[in-house]
């Protein structure tokens, strides 16, 4: 009929528009780069880049919370508990999967050469121990004081943190509760990995405390009926405030054009930095465009590049601002209203998906790990090589969703196998842009786990429903 034709019609002049905005980011940030604009200038430039970037992550928070505690609640805890079980299970296998395509690429392709010179000058990093990161993650999944966690606890070179940090300076260990001046220093300099948080908020012990608490009002009868109604309202809020803010790809434009116009010159790269660059798009090719596709459509038979082609804001919005967090309501939007993926699924596995799975990062910290032990000569051996994957899983985990974690928690990678973590300072040249597509990568990934685990728990969301006596599906 005419409506369906126009509504077609709408819904992929949205799509040009938003892969528009992508290209026309790029010829216009090439275009400007001869201007050699100041740093102020640059500023000026991609300031609608950046309200977009404050829009998307004043609503993380409240979104985060309230989606977290509704999908807890309209689940009973065995199926809730199942479904749990089958996200974790994808998170792990997609994550474990993506490291070894990091591993195997880059001894295959073998970007590094064994000299350091090309690279020019470098820093010095402190070392922390992987015990003492790993320990900070579970601390930081159990905030002592919830309103703190929400806020902002001290503030760093890169805005304010309201997460635990240990840190061990010649053996002795200091922590951000008990630290001294020096250490507060460290933090500031941002030379210290910060597992679990976003722009201040420490995700991790959010997503825990909501799930546990969306899980209690879910078995609170009538008692819970009042907290149920309120965050359910609240989410619906939440998700209006997010329709608006699509005018997304305006202000991605000017995200994109904004970093290309201040980016290092491209003809300095090394060849070994250039080799490196293409040896993790290639990896992150692999696992988005083969492996998670492939997966999907074996787990559901149904066609992996539809499902994609709906997160097509998703994905630009997570290549434009770097940050799977901030691209969290847009991942809601894409997931619910052009897949129509079961509100009850996305609204438990979304949050946590952004926070914990990374597949992207896995694949980038494995890889980047073997690339820094090429540059410095060093073989590794097999226990090594297994040593890196795990810690990589791990560091993949404890990254936050927000611009280049990843490559600050690569310290446990590189130290649990005694490589020099001052190393990192070889990377940090092309990352912002690596950054970009690994964060693109762990987006699909929480997506393709939304569309599976919905898949998956069919029946229990029909048995659900007939329970709960609702005719279709909610929503
Ligand atoms: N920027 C990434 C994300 O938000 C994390 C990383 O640095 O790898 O997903």
């Amino acid at each position: 009929s005419k409506e369906d034709v126009q509504a077609f019609l709408k819904k992929n002049a949205f799509v040009l528009f938003t892969v528009g905005a992508v290209i026309v980011g790029v010829i216009l940030g090439f275009a400007l780069r001869p201007y050699k604009m100041t740093y102020r200038e640059v500023k000026y430039f991609s300031f609608p880049g950046e309200v977009l970037m404050r829009m998307l992550q004043m609503l993380v928070l409240p979104l985060l919370v309230s989606s977290l505690i509704t999908g807890m609640a309209a689940l009973d805890s065995k199926a809730s508990g199942k479904m749990g079980m089958r996200a974790v299970i994808y998170y792990m296998t997609t994550t474990i999967i993506a490291v070894f395509i990091g591993i195997i690429i880059v001894l295959i392709i073998h970007p590094g050469k064994g000299s350091k010179e090309e690279f020019g000058k470098q820093q010095t990093i402190e070392q922390i121990s992987p015990a003492d990161a790993f320990l900070d993650l579970i601390r930081n999944m159990f905030p002592p004081n919830l309103v703190q966690a929400c806020t902002q606890q001290f503030k760093t070179k890169y805005g304010r943190r309201a997460v635990h940090v240990t840190v061990t300076i010649n053996d002795t260990l200091f922590n951000s509760t008990n630290g001294t001046q020096e250490v507060m220093e460290l933090i500031r300099e941002e030379v210290i990995p910060i597992p679990g948080q976003v722009n201040g908020v420490n995700a991790l012990g959010l997503v825990v405390f909501s799930m546990c608490f969306g899980l209690i009002i879910g078995n609170m009868k009538e008692q819970g009926q009042l907290l149920r109604e309120f965050f359910d309202s609240l989410n619906e809020a939440i998700m209006r405030l997010v329709a608006i803010i699509m005018y997304a790809p305006i202000g991605i434009l000017f995200l994109i054009a904004g970093k290309i116009v201040e980016m290092d010159d491209l003809t300095q790269m090394g060849g070994q930095l250039g080799m490196y660059t293409i040896t993790v798009i290639i990896g992150l090719l692999i696992h988005g465009v083969l492996i998670l596709p492939t997966l999907y459509f074996v787990i559901t038979r149904q066609n992996p590049f539809i499902f994609i082609a709906g997160l097509l804001q998703a994905l630009v919005t997570a290549l434009g601002t770097s940050s799977s967090s901030a691209t969290l309501p847009v991942t809601f939007k894409c997931l619910e209203e052009n897949n129509r993926i079961d509100k009850r699924i996305t609204r438990f596995v979304l949050p946590v998906g952004a926070t914990i799975n990374m597949d992207g990062t896995a694949l980038y910290e494995a890889l980047a790990a073997i690339f820094i032990a090429q540059v410095n000569n060093m073989e590794m051996n097999f226990g090594q090589i297994i040593t890196i994957s795990i810690t990589a899983t791990a560091a993949s985990i404890g990254a936050a969703g927000i611009p280049q974690a990843g490559l600050v928690t690569m310290v446990i990678v590189l130290t649990s196998v005694g490589l020099p973590t001052d190393d990192i300072t070889l990377i940090i040249a092309v990352d912002w842009f690596l950054d970009r597509l690994r964060t693109t990568t762990n987006v699909l990934g929480d997506s393709i786990g939304a569309g599976i685990v919905e898949f998956l728990s069919r029946h229990e969301l029909r048995s659900r429903d007939v329970e709960m006596g609702n005719s279709v599906l909610e929503e």
